[in-house]
């Protein structure tokens, strides 16, 4: 077995030979409290089980995860507040997650293989293997489900030093790309009842929308997909992340991150316009990285108000993000459910095809269709465009 070290400095130091994982099965049912704590001081929320002992002055009650993040609050690295109580189990070498019963992680697997050009994970043999950012370190992971009802996260390549509290959060970045917060049962329920998503459901029965985690990697993707075709979209991303990421090498295998904004807020647009980008977007991804970098644009703001109309609209105010690639973001990233990408050409050629049309569905016509999806726009829409495939 041959292996090489980083040449980066995102923590990757020593080999790390993972021991064999043994899985137990008997998980208890717990499942997340009604209410999370939050410490002012620290902005940090814990469990209600947490050791902490913060002044009562300091508490902050949260009912949700997703609330004390959106008000500006890190998970714990004591309780790992970060993942669904008695969703997991911790094996030391790899993380097991509990997924929920409208799951499917071969309906996924068949999203994620899509596209062969695909630079920023592998799958073989039912097994993605990506390198994942978290804290300060970086983690090389192998995903599987080797059991009905749970995934496993196996660490492959990670500093010697690889703490829990990282892997927690390499854990919950698995659990965002996953889409595993939501209960797909009331979508079910609705396109059952729908002719036109009643039989993609079935076929593609516990896909969900595979999401960018990643603010900065979601809004140049978005910025790279306008008005090219998809081949070309992925060619250009694999151009970028090869010129701009960090990467590890393992097993003569090449596994990159995506670029960090801070790097590509010192470019010129000529740095991209080389690779072939146009000269409007390579200002527009320059632009993305200079607010992220700045702090003027994040994740958490976006999510802040808990109004996601408010975060279409900080988003279509930015330089080059029009109402697609805000909706494709909202929908990969910030997760909004209604996010409705109405203009793009994927949904307009599933449309034409499920409905054995001649033409395109005009955007009148696809709003009217959409009436009965309200809520679950974005869900449809991913499923309409995995019809395609
Ligand atoms: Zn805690």
């Amino acid at each position: 077995m041959s292996k090489k070290t980083a040449r980066s400095a995102n923590g990757i130091a020593t080999d790390f030979v993972p021991d064999r994982v043994r899985v137990a099965r008997d998980v208890p049912p717990l499942s997340d409290p009604p209410a999370f704590i939050g410490v002012k001081t620290t902005n940090i929320y814990c469990f209600p089980w947490c050791n902490g002992r913060p002044k009562p002055e300091n508490i902050v009650s949260f009912p949700s995860r997703q609330a004390a993040e959106q008000a500006g609050y890190r998970p714990c690295k004591s309780c790992y507040s970060a993942l669904p109580a008695g969703k997991w189990r911790d094996h030391k070498t790899a993380i097991e997650l509990m997924t929920p019963k409208e799951f499917s992680f071969t309906a996924n697997l068949g999203y994620l293989t899509r596209s062969t050009n695909e630079c920023m994970f592998q799958v073989e043999n039912n097994q993605i293997t990506r390198l994942i950012q978290a804290h300060d370190q970086a983690v090389l992971v192998q995903i599987s489900s080797e059991h009905e009802g749970s995934m496993l996260i196996r660490f492959v390549h990670a500093p010697a030093r690889l703490k829990k509290s990282t892997r927690v959060a390499v854990a919950r970045y698995v659990w965002d790309w996953f889409d595993l917060d939501t209960d797909l049962a009331p979508f079910y329920r609705l396109a059952g009842a729908d002719p036109l998503l009643s039989p993609l459901v079935n076929q593609l029965y516990g896909l969900r929308i595979m999401g960018i985690p990643d603010l900065f990697e979601a809004l140049v993707w978005g910025i790279i997909g306008q008005q090219i075709n998809l081949a070309f979209a992925y060619e250009l991303k694999r151009r970028f992340v090869a010129a701009f990421g960090e990467h590890l090498t393992w097993q003569d295998r090449t596994y990159p991150l995506f670029p960090a904004p801070q790097t590509i807020a010192a470019l010129s647009p000529a740095d991209l316009t080389a690779l072939q980008f146009t000269g409007k977007k390579a200002e527009y991804v320059l632009e993305v990285a200079r607010q992220i970098t700045a702090g003027t644009l994040s994740r958490q703001a976006l999510l802040a108000s808990g109004d996601y109309k408010e975060a279409e609209r900080a988003l279509v105010s930015i330089r080059g993000i029009g109402p697609w690639t805000a909706n494709y973001v909202m929908m990969r990233c910030l997760r909004d459910p209604a996010a409705f990408p109405i203009a793009d050409v994927g949904l307009h050629n599933a449309l034409k095809v499920c409905l054995n049309l001649e033409r395109k569905p005009t955007i009148p016509e696809i709003q009217q269709l959409a009436e009965s999806w309200q809520g679950w726009e974005a869900y449809a829409t991913f499923y309409l465009w995995r019809s395609l495939y």
